[in-house]
């Protein structure tokens, strides 16, 4: 059963460029994966713009360093990098929405990318247009190791939100407003 493949959250597309790259959120501050989760390779740095759609703001678009796996194709985020570059990002764009939740949705064209970083936010459409959604959400399990009785099940960590400036100024935001 839970050998199934996921099924994607959202059955319509928002890219409007064929979906892409598999995609890991890592919550986990203890690792830094290092190896590709799937075939055990080394990952390596690769930047991309993420396309991630922020509550209140719309699709926003950051370049990010991540760990990849050309052989998989696959992207592994560290949550709590992101969250402390939104946190930079949105205290110039919009402090009131820091804290906001979000969802990384895929990559767009590093043109598109460069655009943005001129200042202007790309117009939505032309945004999506040099989109591409992820083609799977995957979600990493840790197993910090440590020494176990051979026949004893790996254990895993709860998977928990990092702590991070995005997260801490969401309560920052309600005491700004008050006063
Ligand atoms: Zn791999």
């Amino acid at each position: 059963m839970s050998d199934a493949p996921k099924k994607p959250g959202r059955s319509f597309r928002i890219g409007k460029l064929t979906p892409r790259y598999g995609f890991i959120l890592n919550p986990f501050t203890e690792t830094r994966v290092s190896k590709c989760p799937l075939c055990d390779k080394l990952n390596f740095p690769r930047k991309f713009p993420l396309l991630i759609a922020v509550e209140g703001w719309g699709p926003y678009v950051q370049g990010k360093t991540c760990k990849y796996c050309s052989k998989c194709e696959l992207i592994i985020c560290h949550q709590d990098e992101l969250e402390e570059q939104l946190f930079q990002a949105f205290t110039h764009l919009r402090p009131a929405l820091i804290g906001a939740d979000y969802f990384v949705i895929g990559t767009v064209e590093t043109r598109t990318m460069k655009a943005a970083l001129g200042g202007d936010s790309p117009g939505l459409d032309d945004a999506l247009e040099h989109a591409a959604d992820f083609k799977k959400h995957l979600d990493l399990e840790f197993d910090p190791g440590g020494w176990r009785p051979a026949d004893a099940p790996p254990r895993l960590l709860e998977p928990t939100p990092p702590d991070t400036s995005w997260r801490r100024g969401r309560g920052a935001l309600t005491d700004r407003t008050s006063q």
